[in-house]
C-alpha cells in the first residue's frame, strides 16, 4: 500500500505551508486507501521550541487531519520521535562505517572552518569544502582517537556524481553541488554529529526505510537534499521512495511566506476565526488543482472528504503558488455559512461569539445574539466580525459615523424630522414595508428618502440587512425608540 508520511521538526508554530505539506501526504495516502503517518524530527536539539510539538498535534487535530501512525499512537515500525531512536541510527552508521560508505572526521571546528573559508573564496565561491583529509586515516590512527576520546562526527563518502533521480512532479533531474573544478573538494555530508545524533539527511533516510514510506511529497526547499538521499540509499542498496516536491508558497508580491514573521501561522489563524475547512479548501489549492470538470461544476469549495476522493498526484501544478488571503475570506465565509446551517455547529459558534461579546456588551442577552447570528450571520466572514460588521445590532448606531454624515449632509433636516415624525411609535418588522409606503403618499417625498432615513435612525446608515429583518432582530419597541432618538 502507500504509505505517506509528515516529517516535521518541532522549531516553531505549524505554518500553512507546511499544513499543505501534511495534507497532500495525508491526502495521497487516503485516496488509495494507504496509510499516513507522522513523524517527529526532532534531532536538532538546539532548534527546538518549547510547545511547538503540542502545537503540531492541535493543528492537525483541529484540522482532521488523523494519521495512522504517530508518536504514542499505534507505533507499527516506532518510535515516531526521532530523538528516541538514536540507537537505531547506531545500528545503521556502523553499517556505512564497515562497509566503507561512511568514515569518522576528526578534524577540528578550526580545521573546518577555515576549509570553509577558503572555499568561500574560490571563483565561483562554493559550499563543498571538505578535504577528506579523514577519509584514508590509518586505522590505528583511528583507535587511538576514539581510545582518547577526541570528539569525532561521521561523514557520508560521496559518490563522484550523485545519480541522477526522477520526481513526479519535475520529472528526471541530475542535481550536482556547485563544486569548483580547480580545487578538489568533497561534498561528504556529515551524517553524525559529535553529539552522536543523526543529521536531517541520514535520519530521514534510514527512517522512511525502516517505515516503508513509499512516497515522499514535501516543499522544494529540500529539492537540494534529495541527491544526498538518494545515494545513501544506495549505498545502503536500499529502494529509494517516489519524491515529489512542490512547489513554495509565496505571498502575493512574491515573497516566500516566512516562519520566523508569523505569516500564516495555523494557531494565529485558528485565534483570528478562521475555520479549519476553509484553511484545508485553501491550502489544498495551492499546487493541485482539481480536474477541470468537477471544478466548474463545484466552484472551489472542498471539504476534506471530497478532497480525499479527488486528489490525485498528476493534477499537482508546478511554478511557485501565490497566497491570496481574500480566498481565505471567501472559502471562510462559505464554510461559516454552512456551519450556522448545522444545528450543533450552530451552538458552538455561539458560545464562542457570546464569550467575546459578553466582554463588550455586559448587559448582552444571549438569546438576541441568537438571533443575530441565525438571521445575519451569512453576511459574516469570521465569527469575530460580528462586532465589527453590526455593533449597531448591540447598542445604539453611530450617528456620527461616515454614511450617517453623508447621509444628514445631504438631506433637508425637515424631511428627515418629517418623515420620522410619521413613522415613529408605529413600526414594527410586519407593517414597515407599508408604513413606508403610506408615508410616500402622505408625505410627498420619494420612497428613497423615506427608506434612508429609517435606515438612518436604526442603523446609523449602515446598509446590508434590510429594514424589515432589522426592525425584526431589533424589535419594534427598540425600532421605535431610535426612531424617537434619532428625532432628537
Ligand atoms: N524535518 C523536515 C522538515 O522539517 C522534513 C523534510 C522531509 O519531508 O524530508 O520539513
Amino acid at each position: 500500500p502507500v504509505r505517506t508520511r509528515f516529517a516535521p521538526s518541532p522549531t516553531g508554530f505549524l505554518h500553512m505551508g507546511s499544513l499543505r505539506t501534511a495534507l497532500y501526504n495525508y491526502l495521497l495516502a487516503k485516496n488509495t486507501g494507504g496509510e499516513f503517518l507522522l513523524r517527529l524530527e526532532d534531532t536538532d536539539q538546539k532548534r527546538l521550541v518549547p510547545g511547538a510539538e503540542q502545537s503540531l498535534y492541535d493543528a492537525l487535530k483541529w484540522c482532521k487531519i488523523t494519521y495512522d501512525e504517530g508518536p504514542g499512537t499505534n507505533e507499527v515500525y516506532g518510535p515516531y520521535r526521532q530523538s528516541d531512536r538514536t540507537k537505531i541510527y547506531q545500528k545503521y552508521i556502523n553499517i556505512l562505517l564497515d562497509t566503507g560508505h561512511a568514515y569518522r572526521c576528526f578534524c577540528p571546528k578550526e580545521r573546518l572552518d577555515s576549509l570553509r573559508e577558503s572555499a568561500q573564496k574560490l571563483q565561483p565561491p562554493t559550499t563543498v569544502s571538505y578535504d577528506r583529509q579523514c577519509l584514508g586515516l590509518p586505522e590505528r590512527e583511528v583507535e587511538v582517537n576514539l581510545k582518547s576520546g577526541v570528539p569525532f562526527t561521521v561523514r557520508f563518502k560521496s559518490p563522484d556524481r550523485y545519480p541522477p533521480f526522477e520526481d513526479l512532479l519535475h520529472g528526471k533531474l541530475d542535481m550536482q553541488p556547485q563544486v569548483n573544478s580547480m580545487d578538489v573538494r568533497y561534498d561528504d555530508p556529515i551524517l553524525m554529529k559529535s553529539d552522536n545524533l543523526p543529521t536531517y539527511h541520514f535520519a530521514n533516510v534510514v527512517d522512511d526505510h525502516l517505515m516503508k514510506i513509499t512516497h515522499v511529497i514535501r516543499g522544494e526547499e529540500w529539492l537540494p537534499s534529495t541527491p544526498k538521499h538518494i545515494a545513501l540509499y544506495e549505498a545502503f542498496g536500499w529502494n529509494s521512495p517516489h519524491y515529489v516536491h512542490i512547489p513554495l508558497l509565496t505571498t502575493t508580491n512574491d515573497k516566500k511566506l516566512s516562519k520566523r514573521k508569523g505569516d500564516a501561522d495555523v494557531r494565529a489563524m485558528r485565534a483570528n476565526g478562521i475555520l479549519p475547512e476553509a484553511l484545508i479548501n485553501f491550502s489544498a489549492l495551492f499546487g493541485w488543482a482539481p480536474p477541470r470538470d468537477l471544478a466548474s461544476a463545484k466552484h472551489e469549495c472542498f471539504n476534506l472528504d471530497e478532497l480525499v476522493q479527488l486528489f490525485d498526484l498528476n493534477n499537482l501544478t508546478k511554478g511557485n503558488a501565490k497566497v491570496d488571503d481574500k480566498k481565505l475570506y471567501y472559502f471562510n465565509k462559505h464554510y461559516l455559512a454552512q456551519r450556522l446551517e448545522n444545528e450543533d455547529q450552530f451552538e458552538e459558534l455561539l458560545e464562542t461569539a457570546y464569550g467575546f461579546m459578553k466582554e463588550r456588551y455586559s448587559s448582552l442577552d444571549k438569546e438576541h445574539l441568537r438571533k443575530v447570528l441565525s438571521t445575519v450571520g451569512t453576511y459574516l466572514t469570521t465569527i469575530y466580525d460580528i462586532d465589527s460588521t453590526f455593533n449597531y445590532l448591540f447598542k445604539d448606531p453611530a450617528y456620527e459615523n461616515e454614511n450617517a454624515t453623508k447621509f444628514l449632509d445631504s438631506h433637508d433636516t425637515h424631511d428627515i424630522a418629517k418623515v420620522l415624525s410619521f413613522m415613529e411609535g408605529k413600526v414594527d418588522e410586519s407593517n414597515i414595508l407599508d408604513l413606508i409606503k403610506a408615508a410616500e403618499v402622505e408625505l410627498c417625498v420619494p420612497k428613497k428618502l423615506i427608506f434612508e432615513c429609517v435606515r438612518f435612525a436604526l442603523a446609523g446608515s449602515i446598509p446590508g440587512v434590510k429594514l424589515p429583518v432589522l426592525v425584526n432582530i431589533l424589535t419594534p419597541a427598540e425600532s421605535n425608540r431610535r426612531i424617537l432618538k434619532a428625532l432628537t
